[in-house]
């Protein structure tokens, strides 16, 4: 777990190579479940197609199918599920049922003040698409991409308003599952302002503390 912008992705992406697990992110999920046409994932797409959310049931009868997967046999890192804590709820149930135990539920925790700082200073080259920081990775000329001289501009996703709507909507989803997990004794907490070698170190040594 973690706010939109802490890091989730690349750390994620750093512990599938150290682990040799796979990485079960919903999204990844949808799409399999779709493609093979299993039942769950014709399903789905019905919502899908329409614009609509895909009901808990469903969700949580495709987790259980990937899970009961033989590559998950040596582990697994869950991604962007569960979200609520009815999810939370129902994916122990699935666990108990498979004789899987999870490691740990991380959360890399960034203050909001931080996280907007994050994304609110990021500029993007209307030219090229690089990207750049206004306090971290400044361009060498105010404005102006360094390669190629293009503009630089912020995206709307970025803009302050919105950047604090999203991390709002964030927090009010999501305590009530850290508080879950806190009373389950599987909650790990790593300080996400540490640069991105320092939250894989903290969340390595957790994991091998076998909390
Ligand atoms: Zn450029």
């Amino acid at each position: 777990m973690g706010p939109p912008g802490a890091g989730k992705g690349t750390q994620a992406e750093r512990l599938i190579e150290k682990y040799n697990i796979p990485q079960i992110s919903t999204g990844d999920m949808f799409r399999a479940a779709v493609k093979e046409q299993t039942p769950l994932g014709l399903e789905a797409k019905k919502y899908m197609d329409n614009g609509q959310l895909v009901p808990d049931a469903v969700t949580i009868g495709i987790v259980r199918e990937r899970l009961a997967k033989d590559d998950c046999k040596k582990g697994f890192i869950l991604d962007g599920f569960p979200r609520t804590t009815s999810q939370a709820v129902s994916l122990d149930a699935i666990l108990r049922d498979l004789g899987i135990k999870l490691d740990g539920v991380i959360n890399i925790a960034v203050p909001d003040e931080e996280l907007v700082r994050r994304t609110t200073g990021r500029l993007i080259c209307r030219t090229c698409g690089a990207t750049y920081h206004l306090t971290s990775k400044p361009p060498e000329k105010k404005g102006v991409c360094d390669k190629d001289g293009g503009e630089l501009y912020q995206r709307d996703d970025d803009k302050m308003e919105t950047v604090k709507k999203r991390l709002s909507v964030y927090a009010a989803q999501t305590k009530p599952l850290i508080d879950y997990y806190k009373n389950s004794n599987l909650y790990i907490e790593v300080d996400g302002r540490q640069d991105m070698d320092a939250v894989f170190n903290a969340i390595v040594a957790s994991l091998a503390k076998g909390k």
